[in-house]
Parts: structure tokens; C-alpha cells; sequence
């Protein structure tokens, strides 16, 4: 529910400190100069709407109590931000477009008053515990990690109450000094996470009660999973791709080689004139699905040429080279 901090100084045109005379004068003026009375067809509705404000601000600010209320709970709010204060009893009202009051102050001075509530209304104010906040966060793991799964012990700062002032931001007749009256304290806490097997990307994790503290119980966390990039391996959906590094003769003559996956080593068999780019599928060593089936894996043939040649393999290399020559083969 958006409800909006009102500057009732501002709407009075008047100072923080102004003193019940210096109210009520300006009060008159505005109220004076905005009664729909006075203004023609076209601009009633707009007159209406400010001297509405300034009724409401003037039935606040002259009342001693409720302007020591509106006064300790608004000085950290501006005019137009979300109010949320935190008050023993507080009522949220349904919007009642008779009322003639805003949302913000049936907020602040609770509920809904006399002669508003015909039908059976009342049913529908009642008080909405505040329960705290739902945080995200971001938890980045390998993809192996990702993968098998296991605890990560991760350590973040989240919203609590203020375990000075109990939230309510206000100590004695002053804001509370350790939350600068905003009720809330950024506290760090370690939690250990158990990340499940086959955890993919984006995937969130929630754990109950370990977001934002409020009066009434703790929000979520949830932990939105970042797989960040692997040196080998490149995930395309379900499947991965890496690549496969062979020797000139092993693409000449195929062979068998060993590839990594998930899983551990595995043999693949090169076929005889394998070129470079050409792609081994591993069935099923990709990436766990949802219905337990897996992604494949795709290895893409490299091939690699020999660093340090010695003396012989350069002869024989050459003997190779001349016998292509001969065959016509540049
Ligand atoms: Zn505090």
C-alpha cells in the first residue's frame, strides 16, 4: 500500500517551530483562499483537493498530541516518500474515499473514526502485522559447485530491527541514535547454505526467515544463483560445450583420447580425418533437467601441434611434407 509522507508545515506554508497563532493565521488564509465556494466550475475539484490538505494539516498540527506524534515520526521522512512507520496499535484503513482524510493520516492516527464506517466496514480495517522485508541476493558458484551440490558457508548484511529502540526509531522524546530513527540496522550475519545437486543458473534458493527483521518475524532471503563462466566448460541450455585437443596424427588416424566432463574422465574414440572444429556429442553429460533427464556434451575437435619437436620427429615431419609434395599436395 503506497502511502505517502504529507509535509503538513508545507501545506501551511508555515515553519517547523511555528507556534498555534502563527497556525491558525496561516490556516485561515489558505483555507479562505481554496474553499470551493469561491472558485468557479473549472477549478473546484483542484480547490477541493487543497483545502482538504489544509484542513488535514490543520486538525493535526493544532491538536498538542497529535503533532508530537506527527513530529517524532516525520522528521526522517520528506514530503512524498513512503511512510511505513512502526507503531504499537497502528490500523491500516481501507481507502475510504468519504473519509475527507489521506491515506496517511488514517495511517498515523489510526483506523477509521466514527461515522465512516456504515455497512460493516469495520471488517475491513484491521491491523496488518509488518512483517519484514523479503531480501535477494546473489550467490556465485562454479559450475561444479553448482553441479554436485554441498554447504557454502556465505556471510551478508541484512535489515534488522534496531535492537536499540525495538524499531519504532524513537528513543525517550528523540530519534533513536544507532538508527538515526529509521527503526532498522544493517546487521552482518554467516549463514551456512545447502545447495542442492544440479543446481542451475538463476535458480533462487529461499531461506525462510533469514531476510529483513521487523515486529512481527523475518522476511526471506532468497539467494539467486550466478554460475560464473568455467575455463572449460561453455553451458549452452542443458548442454555444455569444451573442446577437445588432439595431435595432428591422432585426427589423421583416429583415435582413442580422454575427455573431462562433469562426472570425471571419460574415453572418446576420434574417428580417422577428424578436422578441427568437428563436434563429439556425449550423450548425456550435460546439465541435469527437471525431469532427470541431461543435457549432452559437445566436444569441439582442436588440433594442437606439436611445441618442441626434436630432431627426429622435425626428419620425419619433413619426409612427410616432401611425400605430398610428390603427390601434388601443397
Ligand atoms: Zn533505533
Amino acid at each position: 500500500m503506497g502511502v505517502r509522507f504529507q509535509d503538513y508545515y508545507e501545506v501551511l506554508g508555515i515553519a517547523k517551530n511555528a507556534n498555534e497563532k502563527e497556525i491558525k493565521t496561516a490556516y485561515r488564509k489558505l483555507a479562505r483562499k481554496f474553499h470551493p465556494d469561491l472558485h468557479p466550475a473549472d477549478e473546484k475539484e483542484a480547490a477541493e483537493k487543497k483545502f482538504k490538505q489544509i484542513n488535514e494539516a490543520y486538525e493535526v498540527l493544532i491538536d498538542q498530541e497529535k503533532r508530537q506524534k506527527y513530529d517524532n515520526l516525520g522528521e526522517s521522512y520528506q514530503a512524498g516518500e513512503e511512510f511505513r512507520p512502526n507503531m504499537e496499535g497502528m490500523y491500516y484503513s481501507a481507502n475510504d474515499a468519504n473519509s475527507g482524510f489521506s491515506d496517511f493520516f488514517d495511517l498515523l492516527f489510526g483506523g477509521f473514526r466514527p461515522g465512516n464506517s456504515a455497512s460493516g466496514r469495520e471488517q475491513r480495517f484491521h491491523r496488518t502485522p509488518r512483517r519484514g522485508q523479503d531480501v535477494e541476493a546473489e550467490l556465485a558458484l562454479t559450475l561444479e559447485e553448482a553441479y554436485r551440490g554441498g554447504e557454502k558457508t556465505i556471510q551478508l548484511n541484512v535489515s534488522d530491527l534496531c535492537a536499540r529502540c525495538g524499531g519504532s526509531g524513537i528513543s525517550g522524546r528523540h530519534f533513536c541514535p544507532v538508527c538515526a530513527g529509521s527503526g532498522q540496522m544493517q546487521t552482518p550475519r554467516t549463514l551456512t547454505v545447502k545447495i542442492p545437486p544440479a543446481t542451475r543458473d538463476s535458480t533462487k534458493i529461499r531461506l525462510r526467515g533469514q531476510g529483513g527483521g521487523e515486529e512481527s518475524g523475518r522476511g526471506d532471503l532468497y539467494l539467486k544463483i550466478h554460475i560464473l563462466p568455467h575455463a572449460n566448460y561453455k553451458v549452452a541450455g542443458d548442454d555444455l560445450e569444451s573442446e577437445l585437443m588432439i595431435a595432428p596424427w591422432q585426427a589423421v588416424l583416429g583415435a582413442k583420447v580422454n575427455a573431462t566432463t562433469l562426472d570425471g574422465t571419460v574415453q572418446v574414440t576420434v574417428p580417422a580425418g577428424a578436422r578441427a572444429g568437428k563436434k563429439l556429442r556425449l550423450r548425456g553429460k550435460g546439465l541435469p533437467r527437471k525431469d532427470g533427464s541431461r543435457g549432452d556434451q559437445y566436444l569441439s575437435v582442436v588440433i594442437d601441434i606439436p611445441r618442441q619437436p626434436g630432431v627426429e620427429e622435425l626428419a620425419l615431419w619433413r619426409k612427410l611434407a616432401d611425400i605430398q609434395t610428390a603427390r601434388g599436395v601443397s
